[in-house]
């Protein structure tokens, strides 16, 4: 079977062996898989992936073996699946807080992912897909999973504003999930008219270019200057920290969700003088799945303008190229 491999510079597309599985596994026939920032980064080398892992980690597909000791799953289903296989033993496990497990190994960075023909997954993370629900939209589960546990902890009150930076995939999501949990207005802000106008057909009320318009007056004007009651970060550009801090209100909520890959430099006493609330967010568990699961059915989430290209599985490389020219908001790969 074929696979996007990490080599030692980028990656190699190759045969690699039929996965191997657990008693408490299944085999899953890879239909879809997204691709991911992360898996950006990890091809052009920003950040460490051993040679030899398989990446991949938004997919979709049909099991096609179990092990013995799956109960909860047949083949033939059609499903998705998280990303972290965790100890269940530990604090962070036995606290609910499994995403923080410090034997955390993800899918497609400590495993080998969903850049394959065939994955192995434990079954205690996979989810069946609702009925109707297309492929394409279950490889899309866990990157609004994602935004499902960020939004979960900075909490929305009905009626709040939400202001959401970057207008990527995540971001898209940000505000969706935040309109869905009772926002009672979104505004976005970017640098791209495209994503922008993309963020008002899901449902900003106002966005913000900012190599256009000037960020802090706008966001006065849309809040009665007040500035929003929560802000998400979804860019996950370093230089950003002071503007979040600006926009978000006295005693408001600022989740950090996008993943700098740089040092960040920001003013601590703006920050402490705002009383603000501050969370971040990483990863996702079977409760964030649950939700996401269900806002895109009920069509609470759409993935509409936001999955704008598929390539085959072996066309990796021109998918990552349509992503880092920003001709793709997300890049599916059709592996089967
Ligand atoms: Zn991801
Ligand atoms: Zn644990």
């Amino acid at each position: 079977m074929i696979a996007v491999v990490k080599a030692k510079k980028g990656v190699e597309i190759k045969e690699v062996p039929y996965p191997q599985m657990n008693p408490d596994e299944v085999i899953i026939q890879v239909k879809y898989a997204g691709i991911c920032g992360s898996d950006i980064n990890r091809y052009l080398d920003n950040i460490f992936l051993p040679p030899g892992i398989t990446l991949g980690h938004e997919f979709s597909g049909v099991i096609v073996e179990k092990g013995d000791n799956v109960r909860n799953l047949e083949v033939g289903d059609r499903v998705t699946a998280s990303v972290a296989k965790t100890c269940g033993l530990c604090f962070y496990c036995q606290t609910g807080l499994s995403p923080l497990c410090d034997e955390t190994k993800r899918l497609g960075l400590d495993y080998n992912g969903a850049f394959a023909s065939y994955v192995a997954v434990p079954a205690k993370l996979v989810h069946i897909l609702p009925e109707g629900m297309s492929f394409q939209v279950g490889a899309s589960v866990e990157p609004v999973a994602v935004v499902c546990r960020a939004i979960r902890q900075v909490g929305i009150n009905g009626g709040d504003t939400v202001l959401v930076y970057g207008p990527g995939a995540i971001g898209q999501y940000a505000m969706q999930v935040a309109l869905a949990s009772g926002a009672g207005k979104a505004i976005v802000v970017g640098t791209r008219d495209s994503r922008l106008e993309l963020a008002k057909k899901l449902g900003a009320a106002h966005t913000i270019n900012v190599k256009k318009e000037n960020l802090r007056e706008k966001v006065a004007e849309y809040t009665d200057g007040l500035m929003a009651d929560v802000v998400v970060e979804a860019s996950g550009a370093p230089d950003i920290v002071d503007d979040v801090f600006a926009t978000v209100r006295k005693g408001g909520g600022v989740v950090f969700a996008g993943l700098p890959h740089e040092r960040s430099n920001f003013d601590l006493q703006a920050m402490v003088r705002r009383e603000a609330r501050i969370f971040t967010s990483i990863l996702n568990d079977w409760c964030d799945f649950n939700q996401a699961l269900k806002l895109l059915d009920y069509g609470k989430v759409s993935t509409e303008g936001i999955i704008t290209h598929e390539f085959p599985l072996e066309k990796f490389e021109d998918a990552v190229k349509a992503v880092l020219e920003r001709k793709a908001v997300k890049a599916l790969l059709k592996v089967s």
